[in-house]
């Protein structure tokens, strides 16, 4: 990420650009994140990541609190192939308010999301990951989705996940088409 201008009118009143310490490029005291250095960190760690999607989804909630792991059962979360690694602030920083308030927090978090597409975070959230502002949006969609599909599955008896091949096969196709879904959530807005 760099501080270059970005341009446009209405820049100032959604965009803030930040740098990979999540400071303000050009400080003017709009209001910042608390949680900025998930971002900042996870793109220090990561060359391929170009969007971050940072969500308290409640459906994700049991599977970073549970010994459960959330898998692909649903073909449209291939991007699950690699896992969802669980980020325990705990473990390592002990008692906190349970955000990612700090670069070294961030850190934590990056190191937790290794090569995944997805961190789940114990008693808070997940961060999902992309190459383009499509991809995570898609992938954070379609991630609850998963979780609210796999508790039913399981009531029913062992699911049947969908192997790593399968996980990789569909992940690579959905990533060909996600035009498609992109355009539907625009129209609806
Ligand atoms: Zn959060």
């Amino acid at each position: 990420m760099t501080c270059d201008n970005l341009g446009g009118a209405d820049r100032e009143n959604y965009i803030v650009e930040l740098d990979l310490d999540s400071n303000p490029c050009n400080p003017n005291g709009s209001k910042l994140s608390l949680e900025r250095f998930i971002h900042g960190e996870i793109y220090r760690a990561r060359p391929d990541v170009n969007a971050i999607v940072h969500t308290h989804s409640p459906a994700l909630i049991p599977f970073g609190v549970s010994k459960t792991p959330l898998q692909p059962l649903y073909h449209m979360c291939g991007f699950l192939a690699e896992g969802a690694p669980i980020f325990d602030i705990q473990l390592k920083h002990g008692m906190t308010n349970m955000l990612v308030q700090s670069n070294e927090l961030g850190r934590s978090l990056a190191l937790s999301l290794g090569k995944s597409a997805v961190v789940l975070m114990r008693g808070h959230g997940a961060t999902i990951v992309g190459s383009s502002v499509k991809e995570a949006v898609y992938r954070a969609i379609y991630l609850t989705i998963n979780a609210n599909l796999q508790p039913i599955a399981m009531q029913l008896g062992t699911p049947k996940f969908l192997d790593y091949e399968e996980a990789v096969k569909a992940e690579e196709l959905h990533r060909a088409i996600l035009n498609r879904p992109w355009d539907y959530w625009k129209s609806r807005l």
